[in-house]
């Protein structure tokens, strides 16, 4: 499965499903959104992600299981046996690694069986990353990873179209790898250790205007198993979870009861089609500041926002209402997606071989692809 495809499923509600199988992490990046390091311990419990997967079937799974962490690959044998489980019911895998074992010339046995068990490995890499794994030793490691047979990506940050560093590395990677190799480019966003220095978060757009969330499509496992519609990590870290955006939870719930929530709650089809703003405008909530997230959040427990939503998004209409603007979002396949939610400048190299992609100086860069 190759990144493109991957990342043309994301606006489909419930098309993939994101499993956080620890917040622990060997490396300790400036930016992490999730707060890593081997200093903390949370993970779901092994045996309930077991069951959880295992209640994927042939005629009811996400397209896409998506592990990450923290660092995934600190729990290889748990990879391994997921990976199986999901392909059973048809579900495709993909593994998004900080790649701390790159440091090492050669990848043990028991993580290159991990690793060859998924159908989409992406390695993370950017300025913050390579304060801690060298960027010869990552492409050694992808390399080696992608001679075994498996569809590679890089998912590579900065801090945006003009930011030279990731000029310097987006050639650099279409030059190792013969511009044979995608990579997903995104902008740091100011979570987790980030929060503490990165620009501000979304601000609330005005009051009643119309701005989709497009995040709330793939379910989250976070990593005391709760189940989130969305993956912003504040949310996903917030406890209580609020209500309309808590789906279940690993240790109580199967993934039919998952996606059943995801798919028809009609506050969540309202927050993917219109944004929380509208719908809090439209439930004649008074405007309140903070940014586009914290006006979601506090929707949960309103009883106007549950039966405006009710009126407006329940049922068939309510459904393609959501499948229309799941279509929209992914208009333009993966390239488009990335034009809207990642760094647009880059948007092209989403896609193997995206020949003449130009830089953010509008310049076609070469390479021999
Ligand atoms: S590799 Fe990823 S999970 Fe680990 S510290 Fe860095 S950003 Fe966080
Ligand atoms: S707007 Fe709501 S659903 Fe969307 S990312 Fe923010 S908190 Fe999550």
């Amino acid at each position: 499965m190759e990144l493109g495809e991957l990342v043309g499923r994301r606006p489909f509600p419930a098309a993939g499903l994101l499993l956080g199988l620890t917040r622990r992490c060997p490396l300790s990046c400036a930016h992490c959104s999730t707060g890593s390091d081997m200093t903390v311990r949370e993970r779901p419990d092994a045996g309930d992600l077991v069951r959880f997967v295992s209640s994927f079937t042939p005629d009811d799974r996400p397209d896409v299981l998506m592990l990450t962490g923290g660092e995934p690959l600190l729990l290889p044998g748990l990879v391994e046996r997921l990976s199986v489980l999901a392909h059973r019911a048809g579900s495709r895998t993909a593994l998004l690694s900080g790649m701390f074992f790159a440091r090492s010339r050669h990848i043990p046995a028991p993580l290159l069986r991990a690793i060859t068990g998924v159908d989409h490995f992406s390695a993370s890499l950017d300025v913050h990353h390579e304060r801690e794994v060298g960027r010869a030793d990552v492409f050694r490691a992808l390399h080696r990873i992608r001679d075994a047979g498996v569809a590679v990506s890089f998912h590579l940050t900065g801090t945006g179209a003009s930011d030279p560093y990731l000029a310097d590395l987006t050639r650099a990677v279409e030059e190792e790898f013969g511009g044979q190799v995608p990579s997903l480019v995104n902008e740091i966003r100011p979570f987790g250790r980030a929060a503490a220095w990165a620009g501000p978060a979304r601000s609330a757009p005005d009051a009643g205007a119309v701005s989709p969330c497009a995040m709330a499509a793939w379910p989250v496992v976070a990593f005391d198993g709760t189940v989130l519609a969305c993956c912003n990590q504040d949310t996903v870290d917030l406890r209580p979870a609020p209500a309309h955006l808590r789906l279940g939870h690993i240790a109580t719930d199967d993934w039919a009861a998952i996606r059943r929530r995801a798919l028809e709650s009609p506050v969540l089809r309202l927050i993917r089609t219109v944004g929380p703003s509208r719908l809090a405008a439209m439930s004649g909530r008074l405007p309140r500041g903070g940014s586009y997230c914290d006006g979601c959040r506090a929707l949960g427990g309103d009883a106007r926002v549950a039966a405006t939503a009710g009126a407006v998004a329940a049922g068939p209409a309510g459904a393609l209402l959501d499948l229309a603007a799941a279509r929209q979002g992914a208009a333009g396949g993966a390239e488009g997606v990335v034009r809207r939610h990642g760094c647009a400048a880059y948007a092209p190299l989403v896609v193997t071989g995206a020949t003449g992609a130009a830089g953010p100086d509008g310049a076609a860069r070469g390479g021999a692809r």
